[in-house]
C-alpha cells in the first residue's frame, strides 16, 4: 500500500511539486484513488495528496473500512477529511519531518498505523533542506 502513495510522491517530486503521495483503499484491499499534492503543478493550495487521492475516489456511499495510506503525517486539514467522511485507518508513512494531526485522529478513533519508513524520511527531509520556503507555504507556516 506504502508503495503506491510513495510512487505518487516521487512523481511529484520529478514535476517540481511537494513530494508527499497518498492512495485510499477500500475494506476488501481495493485501490479506490490515488494522488498527490499538486500545489505547484495545478497552483492549487488545497490538493494536497491525501485530498487528491480522496477526490479520485469519486464518489463512495460510506468510508467505513476504507484505508487512506500517506507518505507523510497528514496535515490539519487533511486530517479533518478523514475525520469529517469517517475513514477508518490511516497508514503514515513517516512523521519525524512534520507532525500533523494523526494523533488527533487516533483520539477520535481513527486506526493509526505509523510506519517510520526511511524512505520517506529522506525524501522529505531533502525536499524540505533544498525547498523550505515552498514546504512552508504548503504547510501554512509562511
Ligand atoms: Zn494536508
Amino acid at each position: 500500500m506504502l508503495a503506491t502513495a510513495l510512487a505518487e510522491a516521487r512523481t511529484g517530486l520529478a514535476e517540481g511539486g511537494v513530494p508527499v503521495g497518498a492512495a485510499l483503499y477500500g475494506p476488501d484491499g481495493t485501490l479506490l484513488g490515488r494522488g498527490r499534492n499538486l500545489r505547484v503543478q495545478d497552483g492549487d493550495p488545497s490538493l494536497h495528496a491525501e485530498t487528491a487521492a480522496f477526490r479520485a475516489a469519486g464518489r463512495q456511499r460510506s468510508y467505513r473500512g476504507t484505508t487512506m495510506v500517506t507518505t507523510l503525517s497528514p496535515c490539519w486539514y487533511c486530517s479533518g477529511l478523514v475525520r469529517q467522511f469517517g475513514i477508518s485507518r490511516v497508514v503514515i508513512g513517516e512523521a519525524r519531518t512534520f507532525s500533523g494531526g494523526h494523533d488527533w485522529l487516533a483520539r477520535h478513533g481513527v486506526e493509526i498505523v505509523l510506519l517510520d519508513d526511511a524512505e520517506c524520511v529522506a525524501l522529505m527531509r531533502d525536499f524540505v533542506r533544498d525547498h523550505p520556503a515552498l514546504w512552508n507555504e504548503d504547510i501554512g507556516a509562511g
